[in-house]
């Protein structure tokens, strides 16, 4: 029987993002504009049985949602087996990875075959030459093949997730949305936000939902909203012929209010909000000895006196620039997006 958790502001505990590792083979330019990273040391990432206890401390205190990231998950060696702990538990009623695609199509099978039930691809452009400006490396051709193969693995509920940039991909939403009913996946557009190695980022390369929904509506006529009761921070939108798509609109209409997750660094710190500057350890109790008892107060304890509204205090603030600066994160590699799961 699960007891919920609420915080400061009434918001459940419930939907649990789990970095498996910070590492990642894409250099995006608003999360990974370095060369060089100060990486986690490799002794402090947890181990699987780790990932799995501690979610199951998490359940307990009502999540029903994990979702694998990292940097870019399907680097972890042998994931399937951590799906596999994972997807023995009843009570999580969705178990979903996000990735970048280039190791998915070899991939795919086996992560279905482990029990994961959905899978999210970040897909920013459907142009090669525009991929390796953004991502700094060559290889669309695999995120694609890797994109083309869900499908075929079994999976159903798919989704690719965009960031839209002004001036770098906004050309391209309406291409987005043709290829995703060919995949078929629901795209979802997700506006600029200023966190992590987001260190170029300005206001004015934000596109905002209001401007991607007149262009759209410019290109498909009207669209409706998709009314639905959801603490989901994608709202999601119908083209008259039928086909969904979402915005998540982070910088400038957030969802703070409803905000139930939290996020697992992959050496077991845990952060209340993507903007939150320090993290809760939960890797030195669970090496020290900490019964399932401890863990669940030292959670609770943190969820009850969440307080976090992150991107409402930055809206708030109106003009600025981005949160950190590289020194900052080169000191503090937690508060890097890549680090922090996205
Ligand atoms: N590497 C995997 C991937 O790219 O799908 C998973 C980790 S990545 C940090 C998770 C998500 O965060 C991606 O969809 C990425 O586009 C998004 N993201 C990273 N930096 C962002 C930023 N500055 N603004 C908005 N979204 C961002
Ligand atoms: Fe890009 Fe994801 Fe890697 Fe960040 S972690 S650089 S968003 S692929
Ligand atoms: Fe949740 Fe923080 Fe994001 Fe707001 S900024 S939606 S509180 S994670």
């Amino acid at each position: 029987m699960t007891t919920p958790v609420l915080d400061t502001r009434g918001r459940r505990l419930r939907n649990l993002r789990v970095s498996v590792t910070d590492r990642c083979n894409l250099r995006c330019g608003y999360c990974m504009p370095e060369e060089e990273y100060v990486w986690l040391p490799r002794e402090e990432i947890l181990h699987f049985e780790e990932i799995s206890r501690l979610v199951d401390v998490f359940i307990e205190l009502g999540v029903d949602k994990v979702r694998l990231t990292g940097g870019e998950p399907l680097l972890r060696r042998d994931l399937p087996a951590l799906i596999r702990l994972l997807a023995a538990k009843p009570a999580l009623r969705d178990l979903a990875i996000t990735t970048n695609g280039v190791l998915l199509a070899a991939a795919a099978p086996a992560l279905r075959a482990a029990g994961l039930h959905r899978v999210t691809v970040s897909l920013d452009t459907l142009r090669p030459e525009r991929f390796v400006a953004l991502t700094r490396r060559d290889t669309h051709a695999q995120v694609l093949e890797g994109i083309a193969s869900v499908p075929g693995a079994g999976f159903t509920g798919t989704k690719l997730d965009t960031v839209v940039i002004r001036g770098i991909n906004d050309d391209e939403l309406a291409d987005l949305i043709e290829y995703g009913k060919r995949v078929p996946a629901e795209v979802r557009f997700i506006e600029y936000m200023d966190v992590g190695g987001a260190t170029r980022w300005s206001f004015d390369q934000v596109m905002s939902r209001k401007e991607m929904l007149e262009r759209l509506e410019r290109r498909y006529g009207r669209i409706e909203p998709v009314v639905e009761d959801s603490t989901a921070p994608a709202d999601r939108f119908r083209l008259s012929d039928g086909t969904v798509f979402g915005i998540i609109s982070s910088t400038t209409a957030p969802f703070c209010a409803a905000c139930d997750r939290s996020r697992l660094t992959a050496d077991g710190l845990w952060y209340l909000c993507l903007y939150a500057m320090r993290g809760l350890d939960l890797r030195g109790p669970l090496r020290g000895g900490a019964s399932n008892a401890q863990l669940t107060g030292l959670i609770t304890g943190g969820w009850t006196a969440r307080t976090d509204r992150g991107a409402e205090d930055r809206l708030a603030l109106g003009q600025r620039t981005p949160l950190i600066q590289v020194g900052g994160l080169k000191r503090d590699p937690h508060l890097e997006m890549h680090t922090r799961g996205g």
